[in-house]
């Protein structure tokens, strides 16, 4: 029943996510006006129910039967299964700290896919909110209570900086080489900022696997759509001859991590654990 009501409430937070991702780039107000269609009709509540409406009204206009992108329930959707996913994959107030970011880096991947930028306020706004989200939930970071608040507030701050210096500085490092090796610009500093959120949030660990198990998921999955869809583009940077933006891959390896796969990164990475303490 619960895992019900937190469906419903991503799937209501991935709705005005879509309106973030919109309108943000444009330099719209995110509250103000409501939601409207392009011929100018507002959409009214019935027909702005998450997922559901799109299918209802078969992704068109009630008025103008303009088409609008499969993308709305999409976003909805995959809110809603990352809120379950982590609901059910974390401890109670990991899990909220842990859906905030997930807004965050939904919002960050859909804007750098349409945008191939990714606005600051995402990417050093989420790892701002990391290191304090850590400060008061030492959990998040693994951190339980056998010790005095304190002490355990200051492990975890200490876990989230290392998280968010390791997570940048390696995809620094990897932009350079790549940039050598190729000769050209193969990411944007917006993915070395936006690591650093990844790192504040999930620990060295998980940024580690968000780079390198998002870069190999994502790449596993976009590899047949860009091998159609060569963008004529030519300002985007390029990865082996495919334009593409890294941030998506990027956060769909930080929640994957969240998720699924945080018992066993954490258990492969416990001898190294050592290195840093
Ligand atoms: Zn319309």
């Amino acid at each position: 029943m619960i895992t019900a009501w937190i469906f419903v409430f991503g799937a209501c937070i991935g709705s005005f996510l879509n309106v973030v991702i919109y309108r943000l780039p444009r330099g719209e107000s995110v509250v103000h006006p409501r939601s409207h269609c392009r011929c100018g009709v507002p959409i009214a509540w019935y027909d702005n129910i998450p997922i559901l409406s799109w299918f209802i009204l078969r992704g068109r206009c009630r008025h103008c039967k303009e088409a609008f992108s499969f993308r709305y329930p999409l976003v909805e959707l995959g809110t809603a299964l990352v809120f379950v996913g982590l609901w059910h994959s974390q401890p109670f107030l990991p899990s909220l700290a842990f859906m905030a970011f997930a807004c965050g880096m939904i919002a960050a991947a859909v804007i750098d896919w349409d945008t191939m930028e990714i606005p600051d306020r995402f990417s050093i706004g989420g790892m701002l909110l990391g290191l304090l989200l850590s400060a008061f939930i030492p959990e998040i970071h693994g951190i339980v209570a056998d010790q005095t608040f304190a002490i355990g507030s200051l492990l975890s701050l200490t876990q989230s900086l290392q998280g968010a210096l390791l997570g940048s500085g390696l995809m620094l490092w990897i932009a350079v080489i790549a940039e050598k090796v190729l000769g050209k610009e193969a990411m944007g500093f917006g993915d070395v900022k936006l690591m650093g959120a990844i790192g504040a949030f999930c620990g060295w660990q998980g940024a580690v696997f968000a780079l390198f198990g998002g870069a190999f998921i994502g790449l596993a999955l976009l590899l047949p759509y860009l091998l159609i869809n060569k963008s004529k583009d030519a300002s985007r940077p390029t990865l082996a001859g495919l334009r593409m933006p890294f941030g998506p891959a990027l956060v769909l390896g930080s929640l994957l991590y969240l998720i699924f796969f945080q018992p066993y990164v954490d258990a492969y990475f416990e001898p190294f654990q050592n290195l840093f303490n």
